[in-house]
């Protein structure tokens, strides 16, 4: 674990309100609730996640609930934010690329929730500076074409407040009964203006949607899990990365286990592909043990790991400059471990 924990890592495809640890859970908890309001001692989930005990898998997925609920203030998502960051630094990511959906709260209004965001990755990042950061703001598919409009329409306006961080845009939610064309129309405005998109892809069996996906020009595929036949030679002889989040497809049943990822074929396969963690908090792993899974599943050695996460550098949204400096950190790194 010690070697994983000390590799330079790149995280692209992690969401804010899943990356909340229990700790920063159990922190938010107090600042909105106060320390013993029944809100929180009574409610019997949250009470085991303050306390530490183990959760069922369904628990689990209550930090969702958590997340959203204690992040409705401006002060509780900046102390969210922050701790994210934290958290992925203190792992050794040295670039994270976060999303997240703006939200109109009883406190905040949407361009509230994302200038916070922003001026808080633009304050934590001054603060930390091993960690670069950058926001995808997202559209959850699930809430209709007119919060899809109003999302693009203000990450556009403020691109060009927070052109260092907002670089792309994201796609994800349940698609039960919407159609991507839909939402790819909406989303060409951002993609217009130089937004690149991670859009979430082929999670579930649709080969028409992904072929549109492709041709709408997503820049990288998130999951990927369903994608094959024609579709994986166009993700193939396009170099389209995919990111492989192999606890989160395991714990929400989308693979049925982790031998069974389709990490293993695409790594084999030669495709560009990334490990990232989706929401490390609900699904209780860090970006470090991902990658100590492909070792002990897959058998890649340590050689490979730092391959992979180098590689992972051409598949950011970074500026050239920016993967300049990461590759410098790579070399660095690589300057300082000798294999046996
Ligand atoms: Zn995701």
């Amino acid at each position: 674990m010690d070697f994983f924990r000390k590799v330079p890592k790149i995280e692209l495809h992690a969401h804010l309100n899943g990356s909340l640890s229990n700790r920063t859970l159990k922190e938010l908890g107090a600042i909105k609730y106060g320390k013993d309001d029944p809100a929180t001692t009574a409610d019997e989930c949250f009470y085991k996640i303050t306390t530490g005990q183990s959760l069922t898998l369904k628990e689990c997925f209550q930090k969702f609930k958590y997340a959203h609920d204690l992040t409705d203030q401006q002060e509780t998502l900046a102390y969210a934010t922050r701790a994210v960051i934290q958290d992925f630094a203190a792992d050794n990511v040295v670039y994270l690329e976060l999303r997240t959906t703006p939200k109109t709260t009883a406190h905040m209004s949407k361009k509230q929730y994302l200038t916070t965001v922003l001026d808080t990755i633009r304050k934590v990042q001054n603060e930390i500076p091993s960690i670069t950061v950058k926001l995808l703001p997202s559209i959850d598919r699930s809430k209709g074409l007119q919060e899809a409009e109003e999302n693009v329409s203000l990450v556009v306006e403020l691109c060009e407040e927070y052109p260092d961080i907002i670089k792309g845009m994201d796609l994800s939610g349940a698609p039960f009964g919407t159609s991507f064309s839909d939402f790819g129309v909406i989303l060409k405005k951002a993609q217009s203006c130089g937004l690149k998109m991670a859009l979430h892809c082929g999670e579930f069996e649709d080969d028409d949607e992904i072929r549109d996906m492709f041709e709408f020009g997503t820049d990288r595929i998130g999951h990927g899990t369903f994608i094959r036949g024609t579709n994986l030679e166009v993700a193939r002889k396009r170099g389209i990365p995919f990111e492989c989040c192999l606890t989160s497809n395991v714990k929400c049943s989308t693979v049925s286990s982790y031998k069974e990822h389709h990490f293993k074929k695409l790594w084999d396969g030669g495709f560009a592909v990334c490990i990232c963690t989706d929401d490390f908090g609900v699904f209780d792993t860090t970006l470090s043990q991902e990658l100590s899974i492909c070792c002990e599943t897959y058998g890649l050695n340590l050689q490979d790991i730092i391959q992979l996460q180098e590689n992972t550098i051409h598949y950011t949204f970074a500026s050239e400059e920016e993967k300049q400096k990461l590759m410098e950190i790579f070399n660095n790194f690589k300057n300082t471990v000798k294999f046996v």
